[in-house]
């Protein structure tokens, strides 16, 4: 059962989710590895927003992506795991067989109308659907798109030093879903220091989860918006900006760049649409004490 994906207004620019999938169950204990204080989840079980945990107190998250629409483009942020992956390090996410494109064509758009996909990181929820396997080669998904991401995340994810044991999550991504729209030429980079995009995008680094990631702002009118990637993968870590998750690959900076975010929108009118938050994983930031809340929209 799907429910109508919500349509988010940000000055003349719509944004839906779509949803790849949701996974519950989740031991916070083994999530945030090493950082997890079940003190905080009793002090606070009351006043936390629903949807958060399961009723066994594990943790619900989500994978997908975001749909943005402007009078001019259809692009798309992140393209989750993808179906019929070769993932022998991370069976979990291997071979799913899910209807994303379906879905995708519900919140109105077809493979074809992608003007952009723009990628945070190259990690192997972020972008699965950037190929499809049809007669057994990896295709572009979105044949018309010109694919966007930080050049130090190619950099890193197609090279050796990637391929260690830290990183078995993504082994084999970047040749699946990575390296065939850069062969068809279909590709653009965003240097190390970030950069601006279509006038209404900019991608601001935020690195520490993965080597290169960026967020990305969307600014149209007098509106804003942020896309965090992964600088947060649930919104525990917005009331602890020190947690970090199992998937954090250099830990010091990863916290660096979370509370650099959180201070950015904190009591601002900026949405903050996360990757992996559950219910909407769309919200607002705002102060509490030395800390933050957040806030489902
Ligand atoms: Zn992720």
């Amino acid at each position: 059962m799907t429910k109508t994906p919500k349509v988010y207004q940000v000055g003349d620019v719509s944004i839906t989710r779509v949803t790849e999938m949701v996974l519950g169950g989740i031991s916070p204990e083994i999530y945030f590895d090493g950082s997890w204080n079940p003190a905080f989840l009793e002090e606070n079980r009351n006043c936390l927003p629903a949807g958060l945990i399961d009723g066994d107190s594990q943790l619900i998250v989500s994978i997908g992506t975001w749909v943005v629409k402007t009078p001019k483009h259809t692009i798309l942020i992140d393209t989750a795991t993808g179906n019929d992956k070769n993932l022998p390090l991370n069976p979990a996410l291997a071979n799913l067989q899910l209807p994303y494109l379906e879905r995708l064509q519900e919140a109105g758009v077809s493979p074809e109308e992608v003007d952009y996909v723009l990628l945070t990181h190259l990690h192997v929820d972020h972008v699965g659907w950037n190929t499809k396997l049809v007669d057994g080669q990896w295709v572009p998904t979105f044949p018309n798109a010109t694919y966007v991401f930080p050049l130090a995340e190619q950099q890193y994810y197609s090279s050796e030093a990637s391929h260690n044991k830290e990183n078995e999550a993504n082994f084999n991504v970047y040749e699946e879903s990575v390296l065939p729209v850069v062969e068809a030429g279909l590709t653009q980079t965003i240097g190390p220091e970030g950069g601006e995009l279509l006038d209404i995008f900019k991608f601001i680094p935020t690195p520490g989860h993965s080597i290169g990631q960026m967020s990305i702002s969307l600014t149209s009118g007098r509106e804003e918006a942020l896309f965090g990637a992964d600088v947060m993968h649930h919104p525990f870590q917005v009331f602890n900006p020190e947690w970090n998750s199992m998937y954090c690959e250099f830990t010091e900076q990863a916290r660096i760049s979370r509370r650099r975010v959180l201070e950015s929108i904190a009591d601002r009118p900026v949405i903050y649409f996360s990757s992996h938050f559950p219910e909407s994983a769309a919200g607002y930031v705002t102060r509490s004490g030395d800390g933050f809340k957040w806030n489902f929209v």
